[in-house]
């Protein structure tokens, strides 16, 4: 986790950058904001900086040791602690029983919730809890000489579900910590927090991620389509986890391939009736999801049109496997006689849904004109 990996929030990561600079890192931090605003990710890529032997002024080096085994989350001077969930066996259980599932987690995606973790654990509907028996384990592990690195960090995720007496026993840890000691406290809920624990950390506020920066991170890291990107961003409100959800909700590439596939196939066959429905189902989306639509079916004339004037293999035509599949056949259907055509055809849809037009007729003419085009 670099941070360069996370979208937004300069001004804090300044703050932490600066704070490793000038030496005068506090030996307690407590990260508090909303989900999905990146506190976690923030926390990993300062924890990683902070061990890093080659950081520069912007970020760990990615090479070194310590951050080879920071980004498997094997370093011996790591340690995480989270809520975990009683075995039905009613044995002990601390993080480290559900260790492999959090780094398998926390490897496939820094952005999650509670209910992801729970879920994770396999053991969903049952009350996640940091046990009294983990601050025993936190007292044993930070007792310990640190192996590699010159500070031993232990981030604490949601310390808000320790109960009062795992606290208590954290307290004087937290006060008075071993040398080189560093404890970063990742909490949603920093009201629910003992006064006596909130009152020795250094706290940094971690905001929702703004719209923009959001939107952004999207089209950069997930190579969304910057119309459908606003949307989501909008949508999520500042919250990452809840931005990747509706990511992975609407898989967009399918529904629209799904859409296009359709339209050129029905088309071809001349089959005017199911071009009418298919008018009218896309005239029902959002004007947002039409354009996004239109942008893609742009991008799919484009390839196919490549892909038929230098050749299937091609390694200049960018598709995913199923629009490979399907384009292996249909693009000999987009050639010199119509690209124009259907590029300034799907272009004035794009123009019309925009300035408001009416988009059942918007979307029949486009079904008409394809149809006349395609063969
Ligand atoms: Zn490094």
């Amino acid at each position: 986790m670099n941070f360069s990996h996370i979208p937004g929030q300069k001004a804090v990561i300044d703050r932490l950058r600066c704070s490793v600079a000038e030496n005068r890192v506090s030996h307690a931090l407590l990260f508090y904001g909303p989900e999905g605003s990146g506190k976690f990710a923030i926390a990993l890529a300062f924890a990683r900086y902070i061990s890093c032997e080659k950081r520069t002024a912007e970020d760990a080096c990615g090479v070194c040791p310590s951050c080879v085994k920071y980004d498997k989350l094997i370093h011996p001077d790591l340690h995480f602690v989270f809520p975990v969930i009683k075995k039905k066996s009613g044995t002990e259980v601390v993080s480290d029983t559900y260790l492999s599932q959090w780094r398998s987690m926390v490897l496939k995606s820094p952005w999650f919730s509670l209910n992801t973790w729970t879920e994770a654990m396999e053991v969903a509907n049952e009350q996640a809890l940091i046990p009294v028996a983990e601050a025993a384990e936190i007292i044993r592990k930070l007792s310990l000489k640190s192996f590699e690195s010159d500070f031993k960090i232990m981030i604490i995720w949601l310390p808000e579900k320790m109960n009062a007496e795992t606290a208590n026993k954290l307290l004087k840890m937290i006060e008075e910590p071993p040398a080189r000691t560093l404890f970063i406290l990742v909490s949603e809920e920093d009201d629910r927090l003992l006064p006596t624990i909130t009152s020795r950390c250094q706290h940094i506020r971690i905001p929702a991620i703004s719209s923009a920066d959001l939107s952004a991170h999207l089209v950069r890291a997930a190579g969304m389509d910057p119309a459908r990107a606003e949307e989501i961003a909008a949508i999520a409100n500042g919250n990452m986890v809840r931005a990747m959800e509706l990511t992975r909700e609407d898989d967009n590439t399918t529904v629209h391939l799904d859409r296009f596939t359709r339209l050129m196939r029905t088309g071809y066959a001349r089959d005017i009736q199911t071009l009418v429905t298919w008018s009218e189902e896309t005239a029902a989306l959002g004007r947002e999801r039409q354009k996004s639509f239109l942008s893609y079916a742009l991008r799919m004339i484009r390839e196919n049109f490549i892909m038929n004037f230098r050749g299937k293999e091609n390694k200049l035509v960018y598709l995913t496997q199923p629009e490979d599949e399907f384009s292996l056949k249909f693009h000999p259907f987009i050639n010199e006689n119509n690209i124009n055509a259907l590029n300034r055809e799907f272009n004035l849809a794009y123009a019309h849904v925009e300035s408001n037009g009416n988009t059942k007729m918007i979307f029949l003419d486009l079904a008409l004109k394809t149809m006349r085009l395609i063969r």
